[in-house]
């Protein structure tokens, strides 16, 4: 089974809910991934698209964002074959209100996420650049990596996302001077300790970095800390859907890994990685011929 578990039906910053959630919009998504074999689909719109996120956080990116109904997302999504998912953010001390709001709602999962740093600013958005508040990539990697560690132990997703979003800028960004293992030492502490699977990301291939979150090390961490992986595109538009997938197999494969999670309810299972309608020796033929 193949997954694309983080979706967004809205694209960023663009028109109306009641253009995007639509059947007509849902189908496009549902074609391509039927076209790719992708068996499982879901969508984890923005926490930030909607009213009730104002709640958790009144930042001034999100006052301008959420206008949308939670309810009315998850009542159309009940509509569609898709799973219904939310990408929400860590907002520290805001844990109790986050975890109301989550249960408020019959999610099939959470997807958790660390976009910014609390006010220091966002990790992957210029106009709130959080590089604008560190002296240095160390100091920031390192607490990138303690805020992804607190997501983790926090107990309230199922997914943590973009694992290493830190590095989303490639060689536009200064590279930490200490082995990046060193940063993401306390994330894997924690995932050792949690039950939440780790997203392997296409969306990284679509950025500047040009790379699978998360970085091979880190993943190789990952799964010495007995974590399981989920598998996501982060797709904001149908064309995206299962982006960079043949990457994500190889690199499945390099590490040895078999089975991904699927989620309902907010139960998670195994099941062995694989496209829809091909059988696993002529995914081995494709992966020697690739
Ligand atoms: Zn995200
Ligand atoms: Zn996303």
């Amino acid at each position: 089974m193949l997954t694309d578990y983080h979706l967004h039906l809205r694209p960023d910053e663009v028109g109306e809910a009641a253009e995007y959630f639509t059947q007509e919009n849902v189908d496009r998504y549902l074609a391509a991934a039927e076209e790719q074999g992708i068996e499982e689909l879901g969508v984890s719109e923005h926490i930030y698209r909607f009213e009730e996120a104002l709640e958790l956080w009144r930042h001034p990116y999100w006052l301008d964002q959420a206008v949308d109904e939670l309810g009315a997302y998850c009542e159309f999504v009940r509509t569609t074959p898709l799973r219904l998912g939310v990408e929400m953010d860590l907002i520290r001390g805001a844990e109790d209100r986050i975890a109301s709001l989550l249960e408020s709602h019959d999610f099939d999962y959470v997807v958790g996420s660390v976009h910014y740093l609390g006010e220091k600013g966002a990790v992957d958005d210029r106009r709130y650049d959080a590089w604008e508040s560190f002296s240095d990539a160390d100091s920031l990697w390192q607490e990138y990596f303690e805020w992804q560690a607190e997501l983790v132990r926090s107990g309230l997703f199922d997914i943590v996302s973009h694992p290493d979003l830190i590095k989303i800028w490639g060689e536009d960004r200064p590279a930490p001077e200490r082995d990046p293992r060193f940063h993401y030492e306390p994330f894997a502490q924690a995932l050792a300790e949690s039950e939440i699977a780790v997203e392997v990301s296409t969306a990284g291939l679509r950025k500047p970095v040009r790379e699978i979150y998360p970085a091979r090390a880190l993943a190789e961490m990952c799964l010495e800390a007995g974590a399981e992986f989920a598998l996501s595109s982060d797709a904001h538009a149908p064309d995206q859907v299962g982006f960079g997938y043949d990457n994500a197999l190889e690199f499945f494969r390099d590490l040895g890994v078999q089975r991904i999670c699927v989620f309902e309810g907010r139960q998670r299972r195994l099941e062995p990685i694989g496209r829809t309608g091909l059988d696993p020796e002529e995914l081995e033929d494709r992966g020697a011929e690739a």
